[in-house]
């Protein structure tokens, strides 16, 4: 079973002309139209842009016929969490999120955002996307504008700052407020600081958006974290790509997805978002500890040019490394360095032999703050479970979203949830497997 996503809204506007010649009539399709009910087969008639019938049977003609015989006509989906900061120009037609059957895209995910959202709303605006875009406002570049990078609790003019900034950011139409727990400047946050500002968002109903402290040994507190800024802020929480990370974690979704689901019997709002892969992907700077990355690029050199410092990185690695249960950084593999493009689709591992040096996971962590050093890298980390997936993906009110920006073809070696996030689930998990249900896809 293929299925058609209708790349307009569904806002069905009956025309009452008789004799309409509509753009386009889609006959024959079984319709799931997103809203939980159960499929049904349907004509649908569009006229400039929008859909203006959805009919057992459509008699009119049509500038164009498309036989849906056999397919599914879906809605555009709603992408949840991505990141389109910085790409959004580079293809205004989005053809990696349009091609997925996206035509909806909520930015500003992981405390990362523009902190002046009018304005950034207008710019996307002259752009003429061909997906629409929403935003929330990202705690960390709130933060980043009122106290720079900064590893220390915020000052009460700085707290008195970015609730000015939210406030601002949420007038001028963002959708919520993003954290980002383990990127700086976010990470040196304490929760009642997230509170302040979540208590901001619900003034004007938005909601509070997480990439969690924690996604591995820790995720409980982490969860937990989010939940309480729920309850005290009285805001709905929404926790993004949801996972189990690290080997020596897996299996842990048993204890996570309850966490979830008993928060909501309390009354609690909560939501999470999930991408159906086993690797993850971020910057490299994520295997360095927290407070070496404080104070800005020129500050991160110095430190990891330290001979002393990077002793102290490298022991911190390995260590990390040891707990996973791993001998070598095979599990992190470099998506794009801009010094050097051919380690782009390389493992750590096979960049440190490319190099000449020993093959000990030592010299693999030395080639990692090499790569911090030389401007940093994105990578792909290979660290969750098909189980704890599966577990997650299951749970009724988890959103599948690509955690993706656009992507342009050909440039570096993402992570393939940037083209295939909605094709997957639907090829691999409902139709091959049947570990999703059609209807379930819709009842969510
Ligand atoms: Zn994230």
């Amino acid at each position: 079973m293929r299925i058609i996503t209708v790349l307009i809204f569904l806002a069905v506007a009956f025309s009452s002309k008789a004799q309409t010649i509509y753009d386009i009539i889609i006959r024959n399709g079984k319709i799931i139209d997103g809203s939980g009910n159960n499929w049904y087969y349907s004509d649908v008639a569009i006229q400039d842009g929008k859909i203006v019938s959805i009919s057992r049977s459509i008699n009119q003609p049509a500038k164009r016929i498309i036989d849906a015989k056999g397919l599914i006509i879906a809605p555009g989906f709603i992408d949840v969490h991505t990141h389109l900061e910085g790409d959004e120009d580079k293809d205004p037609e989005a053809k990696s999120f349009i091609y997925d059957g996206v035509t909806t895209c909520v930015t500003g995910n992981c405390g990362s955002s523009h902190v002046d959202i009018g304005k950034y709303l207008r710019w996307v605006d002259s752009l003429k996307t061909s997906i629409n875009i929403a935003t929330l406002v990202g705690h960390n570049d709130v933060r980043e504008a009122a106290m720079g990078k900064a590893n220390r609790d915020a000052t009460p003019q700085e707290m008195e700052q970015m609730k000015l900034l939210v406030e601002k950011a949420m007038k001028d139409g963002a959708v919520g407020l993003s954290t980002g727990l383990i990127y700086t400047p976010g990470v040196y946050s304490k929760t009642p600081e997230i509170t302040e500002l979540a208590k901001v968002a619900a003034k004007f109903n938005g909601l509070y958006a997480t990439h969690m402290r924690d996604e591995g040994d820790s995720i409980e507190g982490a969860v937990n974290e989010a939940l309480t800024i729920g309850r005290e802020a009285k805001i709905p929480v929404e926790i993004s790509h949801y996972k189990i990370s690290g080997q020596q974690n897996w299996g842990k979704s048993k204890i996570t997805v309850p966490l979830i689901d008993a928060a909501r019997k309390e009354g609690l709002e909560v939501t999470i978002d999930q991408y159906p892969y086993t690797a993850s992907s971020t910057t490299i700077g994520q295997l360095i500890p927290d407070e070496i990355l404080a104070d800005g690029e020129d500050s991160v050199k110095a430190r990891l040019q330290n001979p002393q410092t990077r002793k102290y990185v490298v022991n911190y690695m390995l260590e990390r490394l040891k707990k996973r249960k791993l001998k070598h950084f095979a599990y992190v593999v470099v998506a794009y360095h801009s010094a050097d493009t051919t380690y782009n689709g390389k493992s750590v591992e096979e960049i440190n032999l490319m190099k000449g040096r020993k093959h000990k996971a030592k010299d693999e962590a030395e080639t990692v703050i090499d790569i911090m050093v030389n401007g940093g890298a994105s990578a792909v980390f290979h660290g969750m479970s098909e189980d704890d997936i599966k577990r997650i993906m299951k749970y009724p009110f988890n959103m599948f979203a690509s955690d993706a920006t656009i992507r342009v073809l050909g440039r570096g070696m993402p992570h393939p949830r940037g083209y295939g996030t909605n094709a997957r689930i639907l090829s691999k998990y409902v139709r091959e497997e049947k570990w999703l249900r059609w209807k379930r896809l819709s009842a969510g």
